[in-house]
């Protein structure tokens, strides 16, 4: 086999001409200030090709159904081998997908309950929730059930004649309503809290048989009495709600509260299936604790026949805790886990499996992890190369940095002025380099000696969700606050507590800007509407022709600049519009310039650039504000949807800044961040302060915590081992806190 993945003359995005030899079976780290051309080699270029190679291999017939990858614009690419991309994207929205399934343990657990468990339900499906066979018959496998929500509905305090029944369509005084009122069984005068059970019963039930007369226009007439509960069921539960109008369905949402599966009391499967037992234990308390109290469980087994698969569970759990995810359990649904957590999962499961040769990517494993984890973490890495693999790592921190066996180093700046690599070698070699990177590696964690005095508090009291416990904390107004403490320690949990104690907070996540494939940063910060009518007022047009969206198009790409020809069986290939050579705009549009420029040469412009463009207050108010967070390197007209997480997350604060008096939440700012791109995050994050605003972030980036005003350190571990606040005060004072993993980690980085 080759030694080498070989590239020439990468040219994606902003490469330029990048040539690299990648050693196989080896960790490559590649670094670089954001922006710098990491992601167009790693991604678009090397996981596209090999993706693309691999697809290739199949008949037309299997092709056509896999997704089409186009050819990655470089002269050659050489030596490949399959690609494995381990990103931080969502595990999967569905409720039925759990750490247990995902992972493959819970069929492992299926397997231990059918053979060894008393009394076996039968075989292994007996235990799925998610077939038939072992389902709970309630709630489907789902664990979780819709149902009226009654303390809403009926107000024990009145009476049916005086508005107990709170629901509209069948309160008294309605025709549905008469009923309840009208009933010969029931006092309409008598309080529904007072109600004997055969009363309540009869009201929410009726009895066969009974009959209530009702008056309508045209006459009165009898009918057969049906109970509150069961009418309310029949009519809004049991009916497909895409079939009521959108008022009605409104309405009755007002009236459900969604639960704990009653039949099932959550654990998803049915009454056969929870019966069947290993010491003491049914399947669904097994998958209920957290990972590293169900190793312990599990070890337990002496039964020998039973051991080897309660062994096999045991290493895919260890696995788990291995890489600091032991505080999860498996029956937690996949949809709620973070992209940090999901993408650990994900590696867990290639650790497990018996592939070698193949080529892993990983997109900044080390989001979310507290520098305790980046150790377990990097040793995950090193096994998977162990096993025969090569790894490529796109990473900014530095103790990944220092495993690697190689290291590309892209820059030297952002967009235009990046896209070559800068160095290749060992850690040490780069450590001694003048690149950037190499400069960062040098230098130590300053900790800042005069901290800001808070000019007040906002608190979160009694917090006891997931699993805090009875948290009542400051969070100081006026300053700079970071939230630390290990995977699982509670600061999400704490954080959206303290958001929905105080709901007037900025929160600005990376979630994704739900907005069409044509938004651009221009767009986004909502400069293009000015734009267009400084063209118009010194061309003489109308606004819309300066608009790739509106009459301004290219009419043979329809403003989109390129040309998608998909091509059925062979790849398909994207070319620029010959017509308007990618500009998006008519020829008319383009001969149309202020001061030398066509509204598409300002959709090339970087922010920078535009600032020296424009003179209008506004527009330069908002280009000012991206390059306060740094994405100066963006141009105005690249698509919203090729920005990372932590661009977005970026871009959004962006359209956020000039505020007073605001309480800003900021979950991981550094995500995608160079060490030399944090100084000018914490530039932002004083400015934000210096104005009259209030600040919380969550981070595990010591310079970060380091900068902090005041420090909350959640912990002392993860799960059932955190949940607790352990300190409280400055970065300096936090140095001789004991007990602490942030404080441990602090020491070591600022010593
Ligand atoms: P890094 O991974 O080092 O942060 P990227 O490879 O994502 O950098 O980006 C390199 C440059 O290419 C940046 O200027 C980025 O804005 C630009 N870029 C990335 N993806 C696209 C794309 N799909 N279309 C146009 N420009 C892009
Ligand atoms: P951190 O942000 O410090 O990583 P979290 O607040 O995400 O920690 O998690 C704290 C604890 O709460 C962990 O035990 C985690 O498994 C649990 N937890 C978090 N989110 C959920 C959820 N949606 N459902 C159930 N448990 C959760
Ligand atoms: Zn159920
Ligand atoms: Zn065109």
């Amino acid at each position: 086999m080759p030694d080498f993945i070989t590239l020439t003359g990468a040219r994606e995005n902003n490469l330029k001409d990048v040539t690299l030899r990648i050693p196989k079976g080896r960790l490559t780290v590649f670094t670089g200030v954001s922006g710098s051309g990491k992601s167009s080699v790693v991604f678009d270029t090397i996981a596209v090709e090999s993706q693309r190679q691999l697809n290739e291999t199949f008949t037309w017939f299997v092709r056509n159904r896999l997704p089409k990858y186009e050819r990655p614009h470089a002269d050659t690419l050489e030596d490949l081998s399959p690609a494995i991309v381990v990103d931080q994207r969502p595990v999967g929205g569905h409720s039925r997908s759990t750490v247990g399934t995902m992972t493959d343990v819970y069929s492992v657990l299926r397997v231990l309950f059918s053979r060894h468990g008393t009394p076996s339900a039968g075989p292994a499906t007996a235990y799925s929730f998610n077939d038939p066979a072992g389902m709970c018959p309630e709630c489907d496998g789902l664990g979780r059930t819709v149902r009226p929500d009654w303390d809403r509905i009926l107000d024990p305090g009145r009476s049916l004649a005086n508005g107990a029944v709170r629901f509209p369509p069948f309160a008294a005084g309605t025709w549905q309503g008469q009923a309840y009122t009208n009933t010969e069984e029931l006092d309409p005068d008598k309080p529904v809290g007072t109600f004997t059970a055969a009363e309540r019963r009869f009201l929410m039930h009726g009895r066969p048989g009974s009959k209530v007369t009702v008056n309508a226009t045209g006459g009165s007439w009898t009918t057969e009495y049906e109970g509150l509960a069961d009418r309310f069921e029949r009519l809004y539960l049991k009916r497909d709600l895409s079939a009521m109008s959108q008022k009605t369905r409104d309405l009755v949402q007002e009236f459900l509260s969604e639960g704990t599966c009653p039949a099932c009391a959550g654990a998803r499967l049915n009454r056969a299936a929870l019966a069947t037992r290993i010491g003491g234990r049914n399947i669904a308390d097994c998958t209920h604790m957290q990972v590293s109290d169900l190793i312990g469980v599990l070890k337990e087994i002496d039964d020998p026949v039973a051991r080897p698969i309660a062994g096999a569970a045991v290493a895919a759990l260890e696995r788990i805790d291995a890489i600091g995810l032991g505080y999860l359990s498996l029956d937690r649904e996949t949809s709620t886990l973070s992209g940090g957590e999901g993408q650990r999962l994900k590696t867990v499961r290639h650790l497990g499996s018996s592939l070698t040769g193949m080529t892993y990517i990983f997109d900044e494993p080390t989001v979310g992890l507290h520098p305790r984890d980046v150790g377990r973490l990097g040793d995950l890495l090193l096994r998977l190369r162990d096993k025969g693999n090569t790894v490529l790592v796109v990473e900014h921190d530095p103790d990944v940095i220092t495993l690697a066996d190689h290291v590309v180093d892209m820059g030297p700046g952002a967009g235009a002025a990046g896209g070559r690599v800068v160095f290749e070698g060992t850690p040490a070699e780069l450590a001694e380099s003048g690149t950037p990177t190499g400069r960062c590696l040098r230098r130590r964690t300053a900790l800042k000696e005069h901290v800001r005095d808070a000019t007040g508090a906002l608190w979160v009291k009694g917090a006891d969700r997931h699993n805090l416990r009875d948290v009542t904390v400051a969070f100081p107004t006026g300053v700079l606050t970071v939230v630390t403490g290990v995977a699982g320690s509670g600061k999400s949990t704490l954080v959206a507590e303290f958001t929905a104690a105080h709901p007037d907070t900025v929160v600005v996540d990376q979630s994704s800007i739900g907005i069409s494939a044509r938004s651009t940063p221009a767009t986004y910060i909502g400069i293009m509407d000015t734009v267009r009518k400084i063209f118009a007022r010194e061309t003489g047009a109308e606004p819309g022709f300066f608009s790739f969206n509106s009459t301004g198009a290219c009419a043979t790409c329809e403003g989109r600049g390129i040309i998608y020809t998909d091509l059925a069986f062979m790849d398909p290939v994207t070319t620029t519009c010959h017509d308007c050579e990618g500009r998006r705009f008519k020829d008319e549009v383009l001969r149309l310039t202020v001061g030398g420029n066509s509204v598409a040469d300002v959709l090339e412009m970087t922010a920078d650039q535009a600032l020296e463009f424009f003179d209008d207050s506004g527009v330069r108010r908002r280009l000012s504000a991206l390059r306060d967070v740094g994405l100066t390197y963006l141009t105005l007209g690249q698509p919203l949807s090729t920005l990372s997480g932590g661009e977005r997350q970026r871009i959004k604060l962006a359209t956020r800044l000039h505020r007073t008096g605001a309480v800003y939440v900021l979950d991981e700012p550094t995500t995608g961040l160079h060490m030399s791109d944090v100084d000018g995050l914490l530039g932002l994050l004083d400015r934000l302060v210096d104005a009259g605003n209030t600040v919380v972030v969550v981070e595990h980036n010591l310079d970060v915590v380091a900068h902090g005003d005041r420090i909350i350190d959640l912990g002392p571990d993860g799960g059932r081992d955190g949940g607790r606040v352990i300190f409280e005060g400055t970065p300096r004072e936090l140095l001789s806190a004991r007990d602490s993993s942030t404080a441990e980690h602090l020491r070591r980085a600022t010593g």
